[in-house]
């Protein structure tokens, strides 16, 4: 996807059910325009996938799948996999720091994720940043190039264009504390020289790349302002309404389409 299209993805994490998905989405239908230069993306529970993709126009939501299991089928007891979820998401949710640090997955797991997500054709959203401590004692890039080379070792230059990229530092996740703007744009900077390192300045420089980390209706637009940033992962936010469709707004007004 070209990087004059925006993404705005909001996670719902582990909030509401199916029955009250549905009735979000129809209160989202309502409050938020569609754009052709905003792709919309919903992250709801697992279990609301399949009822929302029956529901959604897709020409006003994508969706995503907050986790999956990078096996493609077999004996593996609760997990649902990327295969399982084709054709009903169009991304997928990969290293997001919840799931670093609450279930302990590696860089191993995220990599494999990030081929399942590929080879399923689902577009990988992998998320990197750093904690309070790294950061503290200026690790920043490091983990962002450690992170980086650890989920996308086993992607190619082809397949580069269909990951994205989120820089959420994990203080900045749920906390109320958001990355500055300056923070964010030096963060961006190294995901991209990284990107370059890998994999050449052209194919860098079409990535897209969001920004996460307690991002309101407030401080979206300063970030959507960068231009090295291609768009935002809300979490809390996502689940207000108003908020959500106040940010949706603010990245059309940030796109080439509205000028
Ligand atoms: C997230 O879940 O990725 C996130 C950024 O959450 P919040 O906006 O609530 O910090």
């Amino acid at each position: 996807m070209a990087r004059d299209k925006k993404i705005i993805i909001g996670n719902w994490k582990m909030n509401l059910g199916v029955h009250e998905a549905s009735l979000f989405v129809h209160k989202l239908e309502k409050k938020v325009k569609a754009h052709r230069s905003v792709e919309i993306v919903l992250a709801p529970t697992t279990l609301a996938l399949q009822t929302l993709s029956l529901q959604v126009n897709y020409r006003q939501f994508k969706l995503a799948a907050q986790n999956f299991y990078w096996r493609d089928h077999g004996a593996f007891t609760g997990e649902v996999s990327a295969t399982q979820l084709r054709g009903v998401v169009q991304y997928g949710l990969v290293g997001h720091s919840e799931r670093r640090h609450v279930f302990h997955e590696t860089d191993k797991d995220t990599r494999a994720k990030v081929q399942a997500a590929i080879r399923n054709h689902i577009r990988p959203v992998l998320c990197v940043g750093e904690t309070a401590s790294e950061r503290a004692i200026g690790e920043t890039n490091d983990i962002i190039h450690d992170q980086l080379i650890g989920g996308l070792a086993n992607i190619t230059s082809e397949e580069l264009p269909e990951i994205v990229i989120a820089y959420e530092p994990v203080w900045a996740i749920g906390t109320g504390k958001n990355a500055s703007a300056a923070d964010v744009k030096q963060a961006v900077k190294a995901i991209r020289t990284q990107l370059k390192h890998l994999y050449g300045a052209k194919a860098a420089q079409e990535v897209q790349v969001l920004y996460g980390g307690s991002v309101t209706n407030d401080s979206a637009a300063d970030y959507l302002a960068l231009d090295d940033v291609d768009g935002l992962l809300v979490g809390g936010a996502s689940l207000d309404a108003e908020a959500f469709a106040g940010i949706v707004e603010k990245a059309f007004i940030s796109s080439k389409e509205s000028k």
